[in-house]
Parts: C-alpha cells; structure tokens; sequence
C-alpha cells in the first residue's frame, strides 16, 4: 500500500519530543496566549525572514485577518476588490468573500498552475486593492512580476503561503515575498500541528499589531477593546509542539524533494503531463500535481495498484454551490484543470520501494480507450 499522506508516521518521527512539549505546556498550568506561542512567533518568523509572526487559530483566519486589518486600518473598504487565482481552495476566496470584498479571479498558467502575472492587469479596476497570489502544491509564484505590477497600481500583496512553508524565490523564503503572508498549520501541511492552526508573517509592525488585536477580540490591553474583533489564536500546546516540527522542517522538505525528482526521472508516460517546475531548489512539493485527461482512469489503476491518489481541486470555487453568484463565469483554463488534475502520494516518510511502486503503477497505465 502506498497511502496518501500517513500522519501517524510523519508525526511519529517525533513522537517523544512531541510528549515532552505537551507535558511542558500541560505542567505550566498556561494555555493561551502564553510563553510557547511567542517563542514559536520569534522562531517562525526567523524561519520565513520576516520581523513578524502572528499566531492565528487557522489558514482561512490568517488571510481573512490580514484583509480585516487592513479595513480596519482604512487601507480598504468594504466593495473593494481582490485579485485571486480561479484555481485556488476555496479558502483563499472566502477570506475575501468573508470581509465583505469582492473576489475577482483570474486564470492560472497552464502550465505549472501557479498566478499568472500577465493576467493581473486586464483585472485591475478603481476598486481593485489588493492581489493574492496562491503558492500552489508548494512551488512560489512569480513573485518579481507580481510585486511589479501591484507596485504601478497601489495594490497591496497577500501571499497565500498555506502550502509553501520553507518555500524559496530567490533568495526569499515564502511569507516574505508580498507585504503580508498566511500560514496554515493544518495536519496535513507540510508543517502540520495537530490540530488547527494558522500564523500571518509579516513585515509591518501596525498590521502585525491589528492583526494580534483583532484575533484576541479586538483587544492589546485586558478588558480594553478597540475593534469588534473575533477570538483567533494558536494555543500553547499546538505552538509547543510546532516548534519542534519547525526545527525539522528543511529536512523533511529535502525528503519530500527526493521523492518529487524521482517521480520526475523515472516516470515515462504517454498519458500524463508532469508538473511543470521554476526553481528546483525553491518547491517545497506540498503536492505533486500530474494533469491527464483520463484521470479517473489512471485514478482507478492506481487504486489497483494500492496507490492512493486524491484531486486538487475537482471543483473550483465559482462552480461551488457556496458561490452561486459566480456560476455563468468562465474560466476554461481553471475548469479543465479541475478536471485533469491527479495528485501523487508525496510525504517525507514515503518509502524508495513506495515511490518505485507508483512509478511503476502510472508508466503500466494504459487507458481503456487509447
Ligand atoms: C489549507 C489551505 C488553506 C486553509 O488553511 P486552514 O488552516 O485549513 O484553514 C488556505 N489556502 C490554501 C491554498 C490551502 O491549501
């Protein structure tokens, strides 16, 4: 069997230091907003290259955070719109849809999915003011490009970085490529709590302070409140227990990197497109991504094979029910993804012989009518 993603192995790498953090945390009597949440800030925002680390309760809090910070700070109001791939998770969308701001989507590249850059500009209107660009399956966007253009339209930039921690550009890790950045911690990230958990990096002190206020009900000081804020923060256990998966986390995405180069090597297939890669050094492979019009097909064989395979995504958001309002829209490019698009099995405790099986089950593929 060559599982999906086995968290019970990932997190069992560090099964004695993860109990001795939560001993640590369940001894000090103090549970949140405490002593490990701030360490972890300090050593996650050291990590990302950012002054600023804020924990959050999840991913889907941390970027509708940001965008209600900068409401709040008067950057942005309510009708205003936000440039954001068609092809993303939901979760990207709905922290914009959340704040009362229009999402306003635009096609990816064909080609490795990720923002297109070129595409940006045809989208900007006067109310257009910010872009969000989606660091997908772990490889970062042109972020060069991307800066350039909302710099010549005052936009501001809000990296989704929920699947690209430890993600290089340059020499910038993701979280510090736009003027703030979110994180999710959820299990199956590439650094996963366990449990929910979120953080946003960035580099300006006011946002980083709105943002901190306005996950602990609008308030910096106890009882005092200055925003109607919502409770969103990253506990002491989950912090505890981050921050020893974060000192681990360049090794386990060298892992991840050997898995993805020989899916890259060995796998030779009429039938299959492989990902489409910038920077080698730079992905961090959260998923590895191959597009095939006969994907429930391949899906089913692999199956077969005992390989796990799951799609990212099969629907996009403006064909969700959620967003009805959005279902005449047409983005071909993002709907024929969402039909071809195959995820591989890729973690840091996948096996040499696991890898060699689904090497082995997709260039055996052939399909039925082919
Ligand atoms: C996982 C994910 C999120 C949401 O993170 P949660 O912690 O699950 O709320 C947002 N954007 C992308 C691209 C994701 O993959």
């Amino acid at each position: 069997m060559v599982p999906f993603l086995n968290l019970q192995e990932v997190n069992g790498q560090y099964r004695r230091q993860l109990l001795q953090a939560c001993e640590r945390v369940i001894d000090s009597g103090w549970y949140i907003k405490g002593q490990e949440c701030e360490a972890f800030e300090r050593e996650f925002a050291a990590f990302c290259g950012t002054s600023y680390a804020v924990g959050v309760a999840n991913g889907l809090e941390a970027l509708s955070l940001i965008l209600k910070a900068y409401i709040q700070m008067g950057m942005m109001q309510q009708g205003d719109e936000v440039i954001v791939p068609a092809n993303t998770y939901i979760a990207s969308v709905l922290a914009i849809s959340d704040n009362g701001l229009i999402p306003v989507f635009i096609e990816p590249d064909p080609g490795d999915h990720l923002m297109d850059p070129a595409r940006i500009e045809e989208a900007i209107t006067p109310k257009t003011k910010a872009v969000l660009p989606v660091h997908l399956y772990g490889q970062v966007c042109d972020m060069d490009a991307i800066n350039a253009v909302a710099k010549r339209y005052g936009l501001k930039v809000i990296e989704d970085s929920a699947q690209s921690h430890g993600a290089y550009f340059g020499q910038k890790r993701s979280g510090a490529l736009g003027d703030a950045s979110g994180f999710s911690f959820y299990p199956g990230k590439n650094l996963g709590a366990l449990g929910d958990g979120g953080a946003v990096t960035t580099d300006d002190a006011e946002l980083a302070q709105t943002i901190r206020a306005l996950g602990n009900y609008g308030s910096e000081k106890k009882y005092e409140h200055l925003y109607k804020g919502s409770n969103s923060r990253l506990d002491e256990l989950q912090a505890a227990m981050l921050r020893i998966k974060l000192k681990d986390l360049d090794e386990q995405i060298r892992l991840r990197r050997e898995v993805a180069s020989s899916y890259l090597n060995d796998i030779r297939s009429d039938y299959v497109n492989l990902p489409q890669i910038q920077a080698k050094e730079g992905h961090v492979w959260h998923l590895f991504v191959i597009t095939t019009p006969y994907r429930e097909d391949l899906a089913a064989h692999l199956e077969r094979q005992g390989v796990q395979t799951l799609s990212h995504y099969p629907i996009p958001p403006h064909k969700q029910r959620a967003y009805a309002e959005y279902a005449n829209l047409c983005y071909p490019i993002t709907e024929r993804l969402a039909k071809e698009v195959l995820s591989l099995p890729v973690s840091p405790v996948q096996t040499p012989q696991q890898t060699r099986r689904v090497i082995e089950a997709v260039n055996t593929f052939a399909p039925r009518d082919a």
